[in-house]
């Protein structure tokens, strides 16, 4: 069992209060951590580390900056066995989706950010021959950066590169369900070389250290990504203090399949999109809406796809779907269930606990993946984020009624939609109520694309250009121009 630290002016600390929870991996259900209780002090020792910290990284050139980062990343990458073991053993997620998909991206993360800053412009406006008008975008000062569980490490350093690498120092908060990663990247932030302050990670509880960043009034920029609730519960402290504010939050993503779609294409990727992660990505596409012509014959083969998905212990090879997160978490996404068929759905298959998986994981929470039928999109349980191993299909019969029904919650995260019609394909993106639009494709990211969600799925945009943009302010600095025609020479001139 690991003691996890926090990590405070460079050194990993104990909570000053001395309390400590468990960690359970949820696969077990066995303690695999201790994780600090920390509270207010904590965060005003993290804060006042990294606003010393400041005023040296904010001016360290780029170029130092970046070749820190890189170091971070190549740690990263050489410590991919290890940071792997680690994000499967607290989440629940296959070792090999943690292999292939979250570590590599955390190393993505720092070298995209610490090579970004090597090549940011700016503006200069000429007031006709008057004045000259230059934008300086300076860092902000301390970054509080809050993460969610489902993809710990890969959003953690989705919010850290981009806050140093612009001249921020940072307070993080990891998820308090997920600590192991963030622990293991405090002790490759020692080994890169990072100077002390510049990144400080908070554990705990979020309404006790979560909350104590969010009100600390020497935090002046926080990027949040988590629950749809909890980031109005932010927005509620950080807007009257006029902080700078990222929401990323819920989704209730809809998969979209006209009947002329190339299906040997969105049918797999559509039971990807559901059921990757055990169905826990903000991303994941739980309603599939299908055009009524292939109806019937597309939820025949959804479910008999799904049917062979193997739900397994996380650390084996072939297992498709791993542990839920938690105890609760699985009471939720069953009461989901529950809702579904009391709403009058069909549960197709799954909907379960599957039969023992073996000995190991005998105490751990797991479901399987399920698919319901029979609903309308007005039902909670189509409008409500359930983030787990469960899908509705319904049928839509032309396109405008495929635009409503998927318009039809209060989020607009990410949608994706198929079909060979690219007219189409344009004309559905633009009326999707969506920050992302994939078009015959699923979580092909690029990180220069502006990420975020609409609605109530959050406020503001993450990646390339607009991260460096939401952690850095500018500042029009105006120059008058002299006159030319009454401009005196001076003796220097001549
Ligand atoms: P959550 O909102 O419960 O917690 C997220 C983080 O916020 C955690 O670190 C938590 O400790 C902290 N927190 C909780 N209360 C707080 C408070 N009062 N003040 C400050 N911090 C507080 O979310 P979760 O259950 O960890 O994650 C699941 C949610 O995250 C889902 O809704 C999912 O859709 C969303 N999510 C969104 C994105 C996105 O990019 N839009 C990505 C991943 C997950």
């Amino acid at each position: 069992m690991r003691t996890i630290a926090n990590f405070i002016d460079g050194e990993l600390v104990e909570p000053v209060g001395g309390a400590y929870f468990d960690d359970l991996d949820p696969a077990t259900g066995a303690v695999c951590g201790r994780v600090p209780d920390s509270d207010r002090a904590d965060v005003e020792a993290a804060v006042a580390a990294a606003r010393r910290a400041f005023g040296g990284w904010s001016v360290t050139p780029a170029a130092e900056r970046c070749r820190v980062l890189l170091r971070l990343a190549d740690l990263i990458e050489a410590d991919i066995d290890d940071l792997a073991r680690l994000e499967s053993i607290d989440t629940g997620k296959p070792l090999a989706l943690a292999r292939s998909v979250d570590i590599p991206r955390a190393a993505a993360n720092f070298r995209f950010f610490a090579t970004a800053i090597l090549h940011t412009r700016t503006d200069a406006y000429q007031t006709d021959t008057r004045a000259l008008n230059i934008t300086l975008r300076r860092p902000r000062g301390v970054a509080g950066l809050i993460s969610p569980w489902n993809l710990p490490l890969y959003l953690l350093s989705w919010k850290i590169a981009p806050a140093l690498a612009t001249g921020n120092t940072a307070v993080a908060k990891p998820s308090e369900l997920t600590p192991l990663t963030a622990h293991r990247l405090a002790e490759l932030c020692r080994e890169a070389g990072l100077p002390r302050g510049v990144l400080n990670i908070v554990h705990g509880f979020g309404e006790k250290a979560g909350a104590a960043i969010v009100e600390h009034p020497d935090v002046p920029t926080i990027s949040f990504t988590g629950g749809t609730e909890t980031g109005a519960r932010i927005a509620r402290t950080a807007g009257p203090m006029f902080k700078r504010l990222a929401l990323e939050c819920g989704g209730k993503n809809p998969t979209i399949v006209f009947a002329d779609a190339d299906l040997d294409e969105a049918l797999p990727t559509s039971v990807r999109a559901a059921f990757s992660n055990q169905g826990e990505i903000c991303l994941c596409g739980s309603r599939v809406l299908v055009e009524r012509s292939i109806y019937d014959s597309f939820v025949d083969d959804f479910v008999e796809r799904t049917k062979k998905l193997t739900v397994g212990d996380p650390l084996e090879e072939g297992t498709d779907l791993g542990a839920l997160i938690s105890r609760e978490h699985l009471d939720k996404v069953e009461s989901y269930v529950a809702l579904a068929r009391e709403e009058g759905g069909t549960v197709r298959c799954g909907g379960r606990r599957p039969p023992a998986i073996n000995d190991r994981c005998r105490n751990g929470v797991f479901l399987e993946p399920t698919v319901v039928t029979g609903l309308d999109a007005a039902c909670r349980t189509n409008r409500e984020e359930i983030f787990g191993p469960v899908v509705t299909i319904m049928p839509f019969d032309d396109q405008q009624q495929a635009v409503e029904m998927a318009n039809a919650t209060r989020y607009g995260l990410a949608a994706s939609l198929w079909t060979r019609d690219l007219d189409r394909g344009h004309r559905v993106a633009e009326q999707l109520q969506s920050g992302t639009v994939w078009v015959n494709c699923w979580l092909l990211r690029d990180l220069r694309v502006p990420f975020g969600g609409m609605k109530e799925s959050g406020v503001g945009r993450e990646g390339g250009e607009e991260a460096i943009r939401f952690f850095t302010e500018p500042k029009n600095v105006c120059i008058k121009l002299s006159d030319e025609t009454t401009r005196q020479p001076r003796k220097s001139d001549s």
